[in-house]
């Protein structure tokens, strides 16, 4: 059983990506709606693998993953993430894979591109 955690504050995107990892076998999904959250359910529970979006509220999708890297008390310190950025957006995607993130996916999220983009880090 994978556990894949979904950082996102919206709603509407949050059932878009639960509808589409759902589809994967084995895979258990919970989220956060902002960094603050994520990180919380970080420092409590296992995790392998992390989607996050970049604008949130309290603690937006870069801060997040900064904090996430540099915390050596984390024991998801070196989860891999994947950041969910905006097409268009390179500067935000690069600024988020020099912090420490694993890999990116753009919105308009495709259903193909995500689920290659997970199976990339577990297996499902
Ligand atoms: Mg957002």
């Amino acid at each position: 059983m994978s556990r894949v955690l979904i950082v996102e504050d919206s709603p509407t995107m949050v059932q878009l990506l639960v509808f589409i990892i759902k589809k994967l076998r084995d895979v258990e999904i919970d989220t956060a709606n902002d960094g603050a959250n994520g990180l919380k359910k970080l420092s409590e529970g296992r995790y392998d693998l992390v989607l996050t979006d970049i604008n949130m509220p309290l603690i937006d999708g870069l801060k997040f993953v900064s904090l996430l890297r540099n915390d050596r008390s984390n024991g998801n310190r070196d989860v891999p993430v994947i950041i969910i950025t905006t097409e268009g957006e390179e500067s935000i995607m690069e600024e988020g894979m020099k912090l420490g993130a694993n890999s990116y996916i753009t919105k308009p999220v495709n259903s193909q591109r995500v689920i290659e983009t997970v199976r990339k880090f577990i297996n499902a």
